[in-house]
Order: structure tokens, then sequence, then C-alpha cells
């Protein structure tokens, strides 16, 4: 049974700034608006503010003086984490290690003093969600991290939280689990449509989970959309360099054409002169010569396994990557013939 009473919060952040006592400013002011029922990614580099962001909106940190995060119009500034009613989940799992599984799952609705049915009935069904019911007498130093993760999950969710606030909660895992565990959160997070906070630097976690992803830069907002729109429409240089590949071009744009080092290409875009055109490696596909519009060399060739990665020069000043089936092998030195989607062709200032 899915519980659905724990959906619905808003959490909005008004000109949130952080400034340590060390006088480290993490945080620029900000400004960010949390749908109900949302999952929203805080995606960026190493010391970018994400998790003092997090920490702000847990409770664990006070924004600096005229801030201001309300939970569905509440003003939640001034409490502290045990008034929130939010449930976290770190990196380092933070249970009892001496406690069993299921002693784990039901300290928080101890602590709200619960009946005990209540509790017993409460805990079954979340260790049925994260999958650990047959874990539930084990102790915490008895079980891998993965299953110390879904016991941490299913401890947050417990007490049937207001946000779930999860701070880089795969990145200890290895590759296989965490996807598996991934795709658990995911179908989690769903069911329960609970607004939920997910900090990470990792991608593919940040596009596979967030319905919107904000993208932050040294205590900045750089964007935020959906992973569509963070991946197509980057606004800044930052986001498009950090998102994904991008490989970059320079030409002289006039009505219609657009000159670059290997000849031309077709030009929709309203900018004339020389300009830097930025594109994703899928704008380009290896075609047969006839139908190519660039000619480049393979100077690399990186086997991936499901693809192909090329790194091909000639196109411009700088190499260009090109992705492939992992099917087809192109050696060094080897001539590709190339077609340049131009709708995928984009100027970021
Ligand atoms: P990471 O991915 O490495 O955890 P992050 O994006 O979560 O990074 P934060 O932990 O929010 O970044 O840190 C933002 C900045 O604030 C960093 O420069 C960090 O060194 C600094 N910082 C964080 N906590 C404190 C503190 N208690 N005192 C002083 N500076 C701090």
């Amino acid at each position: 049974m899915p519980m659905n009473n724990t959906g619905g919060t808003e959490i909005i952040l008004e000109n949130c700034a952080k400034t340590f006592p060390d006088g480290t400013q993490a945080l620029e002011p900000i400004d960010l608006k949390i749908k109900a029922g949302e999952t929203m990614v805080l995606l960026g580099p190493s010391g970018c503010g994400k998790t003092t962001t997090l920490r702000m909106i847990a409770g664990l940190e006070n924004p600096d003086r005229g801030g201001r995060i309300t939970f569905n119009g509440d003003d939640v500034t001034p409490l502290p984490i045990e008034r929130r009613n939010v449930g976290m989940v770190f990196q380092s799992y933070a249970l009892f290690p001496n406690m069993s599984v299921e002693q784990n799952v039901a300290y928080g609705l101890k602590i709200r003093k619960l009946p005990r049915v209540q509790i017993a009935e409460r805990v079954g069904e979340m260790l049925d969600m994260m999958h650990i019911h047959e874990l539930r007498n084990r102790r915490i130093d008895q079980l891998s991290g993965g299953q110390r993760q879904r016991v941490a999950l299913a401890r947050a969710i417990a007490i049937r939280p207001r946000a779930l606030l999860l701070d880089e909660p795969l990145t200890a895992l290895d590759a296989l689990l965490r996807e598996r565990l991934r795709s658990d959160i995911d179908a989690l997070l769903r069911s329960l449509g609970i607004t939920a906070v997910y900090v990470t630097h990792d991608q593919g976690e940040a596009m596979a989970l967030g319905d919107r992803i904000v993208v932050m830069s040294r205590g900045r907002v750089a964007q935020i959309g959906s992973p569509r729109d963070i991946y197509h429409k980057p606004q800044n240089a930052f986001v498009a360099n950090f998102i994904g590949s991008m490989n970059r071009l320079q030409g002289r744009a006039s009505e219609g054409r657009l000159e670059i080092k290997a000849g031309s290409l077709p030009w929709k875009g309203k900018q004339r002169g020389t300009v830097e055109v930025l594109f994703r490696p899928e704008a380009l596909s290896i075609v047969n010569e006839g139908e190519a519009n660039l000619r480049g060399t393979v100077a690399t060739s990186f086997f991936l396994g499901d693809r192909c990665r090329l790194v091909v020069e000639g196109i411009c000043e700088e190499p260009v990557i090109v992705e492939t089936s992992g099917k087809l092998n192109h050696a060094k030195g080897e001539p590709v013939y190339l077609k340049l989607d131009p709708d995928e062709l984009m100027v970021v200032e």
C-alpha cells in the first residue's frame, strides 16, 4: 500500500544566501521554488553550494539575514530540523550500527511516540517498499552498502516527512548497485508523490531522477529546467560545457550559410560574422560521401561497448567528438564523412 499523505509540500527559498562564520560565501542570494511532489535535483561541481542549499532546507543551516524558507506557505526559517519533519538520506548512512534494521526504521516513529501496533505496521510497509523485509533482524554492520542505503531510505520515509532530502545517496556504491537503487528510488518517489530534493554531482543520476534540475556554479544558480531543457537548451557556457559532451566550432555566418574550415553548412541562426557554435556529438552522423556535408579524419577511437566514441580532426580548429554504433570499427587515420544537422547548432552567450 503506497502512503499517499506525504506529497504536496511546496518548498520556496527566497533570497537565501549563506556566509559561514569564517567568511566563506557558500551561496549568493538564491530564489528557488520546488513544486509539490516534484523531484528537484541540485547538480554542480564540488563546492558549488549544493549541500549548503539542502542543509538550509533541512534546517541544519540558517540562511543569512533576509533569507526565508517556506513549506506550503508556512515560514519554517526559524525552525530547527526536528521541527521541520523532513526525511534525510546522506552519502554515509548515518544509521545506528548496533541496532537491527527494524529498530533503525522504527526509530523516528518511537521518538514520535506512535502506538506500538502502528509502528510495527508502518515498519513492515517500509521494509516491503525497499525490498529488505528478509533483512529486518540483521544488524546494520552485517549489511552491504546498498542494503544500508535501503534502510536509510526506509527510515527517512517512515516518518511520513513533508519532504525527502537526499545528499549523494548513491555515491558510495558500485556502478551496478547504483543503477539498481537509482531506479528503485525513482519508483519510490513516483509512488509516494513526495517532494524530494536530491543533491548529486552525477549528471546521469540528475537526468534520470530529476523532474527538474538546478545546475549550480560557484554559489549561484546557473540554470533551472527539465533534464531535456538543460541538455538541449543550455542558457550559458557553464551549463553547455558542464552537461554532457559538447563540440564547438568557429565559423563565419552569413545569410543562410556558415563557412567553417572543412566547408560550408546551412545556417539558420540570426548571428552574422564570426561565431562560435556548439553542438552535441549526436548532431553528427556518419554517412556516405554523397550525403555528407563534412569530411574529417579519425584521430582516436574509443570502444565503449554499446557505442564507439570517435575523436575526429579536420572539421574545425578543435577535434570533434562523434558517437557511432559499437558495431562499426573506425581505425585511426581513416577518413569519415559526416552530416551535421543544422537544427542542432547552438550559439550560447
Ligand atoms: P560537494 O559536492 O563537494 O559536497 P557542494 O556543492 O555540496 O560540494 P557545499 O558543501 O555546499 O558544496 O560547499 C559550498 C562552499 O562552502 C564550499 O566552498 C565549502 O568549502 C564551503 N563550506 C561548506 N561548509 C562550510 C563551513 N561549515 N564553513 C566554511 N565553509 C564551508
